[in-house]
């Protein structure tokens, strides 16, 4: 299989609503560097629907008066340079107290929790805020729990789920609807050494148990779509993190998760995205 590498400029301002849209439009991984946000489709993706999502995008910029600031080129890498193409923009990161998340070529952080990520094509290197929140989240809220059961809903490369069962948790789930995604984590648990870390096809429908802990880095529709099911799959006095939030859209989250019946525990913000701690009290 061959990539499209898309790279695109635009302001600041837009940047999030960008990277939203990409996201759903089957975008398998993003670079944000200084100038440029690079963004990868697979090949077998129409490149028309691709063009045709941000020629719309850049209409309603001019619409709202910033017609210049959305320009883009891209083009196609074959399969043999992927890696290499990757390992260029995959660098080391802390996310919290203890965690480092890095790559396999790398060599591992004797101090720190090492958390090794071989992206594939999945989400979730640690290079985005949303991953690094519900890092920070897992870690404060760890020892408040007994660390029974997690779910991580939408688990990417499994990053969250592994790091779960780096924190103690004794029984680890990692569900994802992309079956790219489900290859990626279960490498990783691999990697990682923790074999009991389960990775599995589906969402939450699937899953017949309850947890004590849910982290979801999704984006603010489907948390919103998911709500209901998220308190059916929580224990009382069990927790679920939800992250992919971006700053503004918290209130329709918010409402839909206590419609549901949670309550709001604590608002983490980084940059532009929001993330929240939500608590099933009975
Ligand atoms: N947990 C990782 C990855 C988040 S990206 C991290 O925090 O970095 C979001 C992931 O959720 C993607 O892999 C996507 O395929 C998956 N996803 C989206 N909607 C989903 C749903 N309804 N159920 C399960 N997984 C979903």
């Amino acid at each position: 299989m061959a990539y499209y590498e898309f790279t695109i400029k635009i302001a600041d301002t837009f940047k999030d609503t960008l990277i939203q849209r990409l996201s759903e439009s089957g975008c398998l991984g993003m670079i944000e560097n200084d100038e440029s946000l690079v963004a990868y489709f697979p090949s077998a993706l129409d490149i028309e629907t691709i063009k045709c999502d941000l020629s719309l995008l850049k209409t309603l910029l001019a619409k709202a008066g910033h017609a210049h600031e959305l320009t883009y080129d891209y083009t196609i890498i074959p399969e043999k340079d992927w890696n290499e193409t990757w390992k260029k923009g995959f660098q080391p990161v802390d996310a919290g107290e203890r965690f480092t998340i890095l790559p396999p070529w790398e060599e591992k952080r004797k101090d720190r929790t090492n958390l090794v990520i071989d992206p594939g094509m999945a989400f979730g290197t640690g290079h985005h805020e949303t991953t690094r929140s519900c890092l920070v989240l897992m870690e404060n809220y760890a020892s408040k729990t007994a660390r029974e059961s997690f779910l991580d809903l939408g688990t990417g490369t499994g990053i969250l789920a592994i790091a779960a069962r780096k924190l103690g948790y004794r029984q680890v789930i990692g569900i994802d609807t992309d079956i790219l995604a489900i290859d990626a984590a279960r490498n990783n648990v691999i990697i990682n050494q923790v074999p009991d870390v389960e990775i599995k096809e589906g969402s939450l429908y699937e899953l017949q148990q309850t947890f004590e802990v849910i982290a979801a880095n999704l984006i603010s529709g489907v948390l919103v779509l998911l709500a209901p099911a998220l308190f059916a799959h929580m224990r009382p006095g069990g927790i679920a993190i939800l992250s992919g939030i971006l700053f503004g859209q918290e209130d329709e989250v918010i409402k839909a998760m206590e419609q549901a019946g949670l309550t709001v525990r604590e608002q983490y913000h980084d940059g532009k995205w929001l993330s929240l701690v939500m608590e099933r009290v009975r």
